[in-house]
């Protein structure tokens, strides 16, 4: 009897270990804050309230020093990177827009002729995919580790903010039309807007939104970790200056009517309700299968563009965003249960101080006049092979080389292309404000792994889609002649320093201070999931989070 009771017992204990082992989350929720830096974690944190950002930071496992590994850092590439697992060198998204050498013209990177508008009647809109991104992303793999009963849905005011996460195998991914104000999709997806999608923007929400007065949530004096809201670094919503109260009616007249909702919080209150419309409608983390919810906040990056990382608006921004967050948590216990979903929070991108702040600030900073500097580049060049067209564009700072200039005999067009290669680049490291310039046979032949920026360069740089010459400015220094407002894109830590937050089923309360790149959320993903990495993975699972 004793031996039968223990037999029962052990098989009792491994069947439960078994179950253990092979559980997986109801539903991931993947949350990128555009443009958020890591320190907005901890910057506002008293202005936090308890169920938002401080859930995650105080119950999740927050990587502190979580970085980009690649430039230039901006929000296509990152989407991808976050959601891949690797970098621009893998899965070809160098840019948000870039010069294609094949068809000689600019493409964009979720652009897709073939596909078609739905939900709305702007033409332009929703021809897209995510037919560039050339590798798997963590949703696809979770398509693949299911026979595709897993849901997957992507949505986000940017379209590359949706597509990109959501993969190519997604059931949906959807995006604002700041032309009608309604989310919409493309042919790529579906043919026609499910009725919930439909129902939900016959709300409306965007009309009410914008007929209301943006005013900050605290008195005023209270933002005592911003700037004064009257600043002299922040650009102008049309001829407003850029303080409080926004008058959203007034404004809208005259910045594009919907396409005010992304320069303001209210963007993020609509995604948020919309997010929370889409869990019971689609039933996510309803079933055994895990489902993937990813979600991209564009309010931040758009606004903070404009008026930069002081200004009392992106404060406010940030509050009402911590009450998204905690409202959408709140609506993941009620539906999936708290326990059974995972969340990460992470951003595509940092951003740099306001250039003009810095210099005011007596530290080293400075606006590179892009038009000069291409100008004065092909003066030069003029001097070398006259007559001759040598650069065909730049773009992304890169430069791409005019092929056809040079003659097609290999023994004199290689020479001539090397020589300009390094005219190029003696004329460019004499300029103010560059630090490096790379040519492609160094990148191309680069290791992976390197360090420092050249090692940022190479996995940034697509051998076949990227340019001839890759150009690095020095920290601080931007090609602007504007005083107000800033932006990102460079491999310096302002860009690169990212949050990188786990939250939820199979996470423990933590924190690591050891280096990660963005590059390691998918694959930690994939460990919690349990499924394949994605194909084109360079990233590591966070250790730290399961030791
Ligand atoms: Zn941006």
């Amino acid at each position: 009897m004793r031996t039968l009771t223990l037999f029962f017992f052990v098989t009792v204990i491994s069947l439960t270990a078994f179950s253990q082992a092979n559980e997986r989350p109801k539903l991931v929720v993947g949350i990128m804050v555009d443009q958020m830096r890591q320190e907005y974690l901890y910057r506002y944190y008293d202005k936090y309230g308890e169920g938002g950002f401080k859930r995650l930071i105080d119950k999740g496992f927050v990587v502190m020093n979580g970085h980009y590994n690649y430039v230039p850092t901006y929000t296509a590439p990152g989407h991808a990177s976050v959601y891949t697992g690797t970098t621009p060198a893998y899965h070809g998204i160098i840019g948000n827009d870039w010069y294609d050498k094949t068809i000689d013209k600019s493409v964009y990177c979720a652009g897709d002729d073939s596909q078609k508008t739905v939900g709305s009647t702007t033409e332009d809109k929703g021809k897209m995919s995510p037919h560039r991104m050339l590798t798997t992303t963590i949703t696809d793999e979770l398509k693949l580790a299911t026979q595709k009963k897993s849901k997957v849905i992507g949505i986000s005011a940017k379209d590359r903010g949706s597509i990109l996460p959501a993969g190519h195998m997604a059931d949906a991914a959807y995006w604002y039309d700041g032309k009608t104000g309604r989310l919409i999709t493309s042919t790529f997806y579906m043919d026609k807007l499910p009725d919930w999608v439909e129902k939900f923007n016959a709300r409306q929400l965007p009309d009410k939104y914008l007929s209301q007065t943006w005013n900050t949530l605290l008195p005023i004096d209270q933002y005592e970790e911003s700037g004064s809201d009257n600043s002299p670094y922040e650009a102008k919503l049309g001829e407003h200056r850029s303080v409080f109260p926004y008058d959203l009616k007034e404004l809208r007249k005259t910045n594009g009517n919907f396409e005010l909702l992304t320069n303001t919080p209210f963007s993020n209150d609509f995604l948020t309700e919309f997010a929370k419309t889409a869990i019971d409608a689609e039933k996510l983390g309803a079933d055994k299968w895990t489902d993937f919810l990813a979600l991209s906040y564009s309010a931040t990056d758009y606004a903070g563009h404009r008026v930069g990382p002081n200004a009392v608006e992106l404060q406010d921004m940030y509050m009402r965003l911590d009450k998204n967050l905690a409202d959408l948590f709140r609506k993941l216990d009620e539906t999936v249960g708290d326990g059974n979903y995972l969340v990460f929070l992470s951003a595509d991108h940092a951003v740099a101080e306001v250039p003009q702040y810095l210099i005011d600030s007596k530290t080293p900073a400075g606006n590179l006049r892009f038009s000069q500097l291409t100008a004065g580049l092909t003066d030069f060049l003029n001097s070398y092979f006259p007559d001759k067209q040598i650069i065909k564009t730049v773009s992304n700072d890169q430069v791409f080389l005019n092929h056809e200039a040079f003659s097609t005999d290999p023994r004199t067009g290689g020479v001539d292309m090397m020589i300009a290669t390094e005219l190029i680049s003696n004329y460019l490291m004499q300029q103010d404000g560059i630090a490096n310039v790379f040519s492609k046979g160094l990148l191309r032949q680069g290791d992976f792994n390197e360090g420092g920026i050249k090692g940022m360069a190479i996995r940034g740089h697509h051998p076949k889609r990227s340019g001839d010459m890759t150009v690095v400015l020095e920290p601080g220094w931007f090609y602007s002649s504007r005083i107000q407002g800033t932006t990102h894109g460079s491999p310096y830590t302002y860009d690169t320093h990212v949050p990188i937050v786990f939250y939820g089923k199979g996470v423990k309360a933590g924190s690591t201070v050891r280096y990660h790149t963005v590059t390691d959320i998918a694959p930690t993903l994939s460990m919690l999931l349990k499924i394949k990495l994605p194909n084109g993975c360079t990233g590591q699972p966070v250790a730290e989070l399961f030791e």
